[in-house]
Parts: structure tokens; C-alpha cells; sequence
């Protein structure tokens, strides 16, 4: 049986080690595409336009908006972060497992739209202590742009339980053979098939 294209949603705040796990698990898997953002958030030493983000201006960012370019976009940390819906229609058709690092405002308008094709996790460190060592460790952002990250984790954490799955990234081994699991796990989600068309391949006529 071909490929169910899928959508696998990770969301968890800034520092919890998204990217990392996702290192871990695409040397595991195959037949997978990264959804590269947009954003007006500045690059940080190392990130490369098209590779980890496009990054534009604002008013580039709202007209996108403006012509419906986004499958979902949101104001996160004082900027503006988006999805645009082409190349995922492109992936999902292809039948691949689309990956998105997006915050909780983007899973809850990817889950309303497209609810069959999603799985979800939410990612965390053990506790807020943890995190804002771990941001003050990454040594990539201000400490003003860590405050403001830190006071956002506060209210994202409580959305963890609309998500089909939850991480504790504590062990890096342990944290990332579990996103695996789920990413394998994405791909044969019931929903995925096509009810009629099944049956009927399965009985035969
Ligand atoms: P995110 O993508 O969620 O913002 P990163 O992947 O950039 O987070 O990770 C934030 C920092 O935490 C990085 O410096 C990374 O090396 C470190 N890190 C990630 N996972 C762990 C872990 N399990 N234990 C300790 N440090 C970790
Ligand atoms: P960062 O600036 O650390 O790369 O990302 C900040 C936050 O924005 C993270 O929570 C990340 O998941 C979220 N984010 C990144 N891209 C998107 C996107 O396209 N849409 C939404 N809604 N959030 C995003």
C-alpha cells in the first residue's frame, strides 16, 4: 500500500530541544519534509535563510497574510510566524510525513483544519528551571529575549494536553527514541485511508 501523506505537529517552548530530537529523528526515518516557516523574527548567528526559516519584513510577512498564503500563522514572542499551505499540499500529495515546529496557537488552527492527518506531541523540559538553563546555555538569544520566552512557557505548558502525546526531555536518548516511536506511529494512523476506497481494495471488486 503507497504512503498516507501525514502531518506530525511538535510544539513546546522555545529551548525545550525541538531541534535537537529532530536531528535525532530524521536519522531514522525516511520520506520526510520539514515545513521551513516564515517569520520577521531576526536569524540568529548560524540559521540560514531557507534552510531553518525565510525570513522578511513585516510588511512582506502581512501582505502574505493579505493573499491567503498561510495554512496558519500566529504573533509569537513579539513576532510573526507562518505556515504557507503550497508546499504542504505539494509533501502531503506526495505522500510524505510533514513536520511542523510550530507553537500552540498554530496546532490548535492546523488540528481544526486538518485533524485527520495530524499527530501531535507537546515537548518539555523537566521543569522551568531546567529550560531557562537550557536558553542561557544556547547562548543564541538576549537575556530580554529569554525573559520574554521563559513568561511565554508559563501559559504554553498549559496547553499540553491537547496534544495526542507528551514528552519529558530530560535524557536525550530516552526523548528522541520516543518522538521516533511517534513519528512511525503518525504514518499509519487510522484516518489516513480512505474508508470506501480500502474496503473495497481489501474485499476485492
Ligand atoms: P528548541 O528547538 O526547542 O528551541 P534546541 O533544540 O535549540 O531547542 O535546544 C535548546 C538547548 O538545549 C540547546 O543548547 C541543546 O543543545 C540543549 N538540549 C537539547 N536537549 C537536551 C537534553 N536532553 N539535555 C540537555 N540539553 C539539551
Ligand atoms: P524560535 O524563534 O525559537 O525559532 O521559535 C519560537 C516559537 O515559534 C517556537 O515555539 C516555534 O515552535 C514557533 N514557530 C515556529 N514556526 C512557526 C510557525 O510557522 N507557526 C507558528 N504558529 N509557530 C511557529
Amino acid at each position: 500500500m503507497d504512503k498516507k501523506g501525514a502531518i506530525l505537529i511538535l510544539s513546546g517552548p522555545s529551548g525545550c530541544g525541538k531541534s535537537t530530537l529532530l536531528k535525532k529523528v530524521y536519522e531514522q526515518i525516511d520520506d520526510y519534509y520539514f515545513s521551513i516557516s516564515t517569520t520577521t523574527r531576526d536569524p540568529r548567528e548560524g540559521e540560514k535563510n531557507g534552510v531553518d526559516y525565510f525570513f522578511v519584513k513585516k510588511e512582506e510577512f502581512e501582505e502574505d497574510i493579505k493573499n491567503g498564503q498561510f495554512l496558519e500563522w500566529a504573533e509569537v514572542h513579539g513576532n510573526y510566524y507562518g505556515t504557507s499551505l503550497k508546499p504542504i499540499k505539494k509533501a502531503l500529495v506526495e505522500g510524505k510525513l510533514v513536520i511542523f515546529d510550530i507553537d500552540v496557537q498554530g496546532h490548535e488552527i492546523v488540528r481544526k483544519k486538518l485533524d485527520n492527518v495530524v499527530t501531535s506531541v507537546f515537548i518539555t523540559t523537566p521543569s522551568l528551571d531546567e529550560l531557562e538553563a537550557r536558553l542561557k546555555n544556547r547562548n543564541t538569544d538576549s537575556s530580554t529575549v529569554i525573559a520574554r520566552r521563559i513568561e511565554n512557557a508559563k501559559h504554553e505548558i498549559k496547553s499540553f494536553q491537547k496534544y495526542d502525546y507528551f514528552i519529558e526531555n530530560d535524557n536525550l536518548e530516552k526523548a528522541s527514541s520516543e518522538l521516533i516511536s511517534i513519528a512511525k506511529i503518525a504514518r499509519i494512523k487510522s484516518k489516513l485511508f480512505e474508508k470506501e476506497e480500502l474496503i473495497k481494495n481489501w474485499l476485492g471488486y
